[in-house]
Formats: C-alpha cells, structure tokens, sequence
C-alpha cells in the first residue's frame, strides 16, 4: 500500500529521520541582506513614494516582463487590484458578475463595493475550481463580468471560460491572487482574461508584507486602471479636466519600500515554485495511495501550478469514521498543520444581510433578489467545504523527507483511525 517497494522503506527511512518538533517546510518569509540593503536604499534615498522614486516603476516593469503581459500597475494589496479591475471594466449597480464560492472572501467583496450583484457558480470538487459548465445556467442579459479565480495556483477550464465570455461580450478577469508563475496551455495565468489581479500579502507566494498588482494587454483598460490606483489622475491627460483629474478614484499606490522588497523577493520566485512542484508531485504520489484521501485533480491545460495550496480531499470513510475536524487534530499531534480551508462563501450571514439593504432592494427589486435566494445553492460547493485538506505553500518548501514524514503521518492515522476515533 503506502510507500511499498524499496523506495518506500527509503522513503520512511527519511520520514522517521525527521524530527516532529520542527516545523514542516521553512519559515516565511525568506530574507537576506539582499531585501535589508533593497530597504535601506529606498530609506536612505528619501524617495519612500512612488511618485518620487523608481522602484514599483521597476517591479511593474520586471513583472509584466516576467508575466509576459503588456502592461502591469502595481496596487496596495490584491483586494485593491480587484478593485480596480472592477472599476476599469466599469462593474456597477444593476450588473451581474459570475464568481465562483470556493474562493477569498475579497473576490465576494470586491462584487459587493460597486452594488453589482454577484452570482455564484458551483465548485467542480475533483479540481476544487468553478465548474465551468455551469457557467450558461448562471448568465443573464445582465451578467458583465466574470470572475475566475485560479485557486491555490492551479487553474481548470480556462479555454472553455474565455471562449464562454468572449461570445456574449463578458468581461473575464482572472483572480489570479494566489497562482504567481502558473500557466494555462504554456501561457501564465493572469495575462488570458481581460485584466489579471495578484496579491503579495504576507502568505503569498509573492511576498511583500501588503501589496498587488493588475496586469492586462487592453491599454484601454490599463489607462483606466491606472488612473483609477491614483485618485483618478491620467496616464496621458486626453480630455479637457481642471487639474488632470481624468475619472473618479482611489489612492491604492504601493510604496516604494514594498517595490524594492518585491525586486528582491522575485529573484527567490522561480527557484522557490519548482521545490514547490517537485515537493508537491511527491506528496501526490504518496497520498493517492492512502485510502480515504484524494488530492486535487489538476486539469491537462494547467501546464504550471503555482502551489499556493495543497489540497485534497479527505473521506471519512476510509478513515473508520474519523471527523475532518479529528483528523485535523491527529495531524496536528503528528507535527504536521494542515486547515479545513474556505466555508461556504455563498451562504455567509453577512452576504445575505448586504442583499437585504435599502441600496441592494432600490437597486434589483424584490423579484430579482427573491429569484437570487433561490437559485443560491452550490450542493457540490457545501460538499467540497466540508472534505477539503490544505496544506500551505511554505510547507511545501520543505526537504524530501518532510515530504515523506507528511505522508507517513497520513498513513498511520489511516492506519491507527479505528483506534484513534475512540480516543478523540
Ligand atoms: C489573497 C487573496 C485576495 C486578496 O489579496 P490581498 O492582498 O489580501 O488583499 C483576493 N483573492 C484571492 C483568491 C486571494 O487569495
């Protein structure tokens, strides 16, 4: 079963080497004199903004290069890169926008700050990504975006999406917040749909503490993203406007610190995705074996997962009946932290009580909302929330043997559950 064979005995020879006190992977974030001297520079320099100085300059540069997009601005955070995909492709009140449930609460809240309406598409469970077959049965003549997220890096069904809103005029930005380097059919993500959106919050792939980025290859669409990030002031002054105020805006600038922390940390990115993948494929091929415990299927068009995320899912049943929640808790004595990830985003309190405000009644009607609370169920969704296991990308980051002492652990709670369950 397990690890069988010669390699196997390695393999647990490995895992026992290790040690249950360490943490598994490494310590986030990772640093050396490089970042401390980036930071330095832009101290000593006095120029800590980005209107004055020239290093978010450079990381847009770098990372559209990187990306392979035309155009790249960088934001606060991946929240306010959200934002301002939604107000460069003019999402207001009275629009739909597709999102599907099995995501970050931000890309909900992003929907809900412009009064659009945001409409869940059930989660395929085997990819743990939106199940893009459901998309027709959600559109209406109302529906101007869509939001697909690549969850935890990965990424599913993308040709049939593009093509999806490409034919009724729907505008497709990729949640890419959580997948820096992955790819679809050889291209990196973010740069497909419309506009692209990256998050380099602290347990990010990418990391500078708070921090984002749009990128696109609509200059149209850039242009407005830009002037939006800045309290509306123009890239190119084109219309008659009394102090270069082109549209309405927010201040969502990064700052020069974050720029400089960035260029720094993306030289560790490429090393840091492919111990990612070997790690990640190693772990994939242990668990399979596992009774009771599935990992993420990964569509053959996602060509790179960027691993922000391990996951799988776990069955009770090959487990003696064990409880996610128990299992957790075993891992956990093992040494070994993994998270029952996401609720179901689709049915939180707090979503129900913005669509019952005077704004969103005045806004829809009593028919439309009433017809949204009908249609508001995502079954495979509410089931995928209640088996998902998920490993973190630092975890992953980690030595073979940790690897092996990860699934080890797995086993022997797979093995042990009929005794465990009663103890716990
Ligand atoms: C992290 C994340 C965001 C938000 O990014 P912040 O930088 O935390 O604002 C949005 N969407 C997804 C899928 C995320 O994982």
């Amino acid at each position: 079963m397990l690890l069988a064979g010669a390699g196997a005995a390695m393999a647990a020879r490995r895992a026992r080497a290790w040690n249950r006190e360490q943490k598994i992977g490494k310590a986030w974030p990772i640093y050396d004199r490089t970042e401390e001297e980036a930071l330095l520079g832009v101290l000593r320099s006095g120029k800590w903004g980005r209107i004055d100085g020239s290093r978010v300059a450079e990381f847009e540069r770098q990372y559209r290069e990187l990306l392979g997009a035309q155009h790249c601005v960088a934001t606060a955070n991946g929240t306010s890169a959200l934002i301002a995909a939604m107000n460069a492709i003019d999402v207001g009140p009275g629009d739909e926008v597709l999102l599907p449930p099995y995501t970050f609460v931000a890309t909900l809240n992003v929907i809900l700050l412009q009064h659009a309406l945001p409409v869940f598409v059930d989660s395929d469970r085997a990819t743990f990504q939106m199940d893009v077959k459901q998309l027709a049965a959600r559109t209406t003549p109302q529906t101007r975006a869509l939001v697909q997220v690549h969850l935890g890096g990965a990424t599913a069904g993308l040709d049939t999406s593009l093509k999806f809103c490409r034919e009724r005029g729907i505008k497709l930005v990729e949640d890419a917040c959580q997948a820096h380097l992955g790819e679809w059919r050889g291209k990196k993500v973010g740069t497909l749909g419309d506009c692209g959106t990256f998050s380099f919050q602290a347990s990010k792939n990418l990391n500078s503490g708070e921090g984002g980025a749009l990128v696109t290859n609509d200059e149209a669409l850039f242009d407005r993203a830009w002037a939006f990030h800045g309290n509306g002031r123009a890239r190119k002054i084109t219309s008659a406007t009394l102090s270069g105020w082109e549209m309405n805006g927010a201040n969502l600038r990064l700052t020069e610190f974050q720029g400089a922390l960035l260029l720094a940390q993306m030289s560790r990115l490429e090393s840091q995705s492919k111990t990612r993948e070997t790690n990640a494929a190693l772990l994939t091929k242990h668990l399979k074996q596992i009774p009771g415990v599935t990992p993420q299927v990964i569509d053959e068009g996602c060509t790179r997962n960027a691993w922000h995320l391990y996951m799988f899912r776990y069955d009770p049943a090959g487990f003696a009946g064990m409880t996610r929640a128990q299992f957790l808790k075993a891992l956990g004595a093992e040494g070994v932290s993994g998270s029952g990830g996401y609720t179901p985003l689709n049915r939180e309190p707090f979503l129900a009580r913005v669509l019952e405000s005077r704004h969103y009644k005045k806004i829809y009607g009593d028919a439309r909302l009433r017809r949204w609370r009908e249609q508001n169920q995502c079954p495979q969704n509410d089931r995928l929330c209640e088996e998902a296991v998920w490993f973190t990308q630092d975890m992953l980051l980690g030595e073979t043997r940790e690897m092996d002492f990860i699934a080890e652990a797995v086993a022997k709670i797979q093995k042990n559950a009929g005794e465990l369950v009663k103890k716990v």
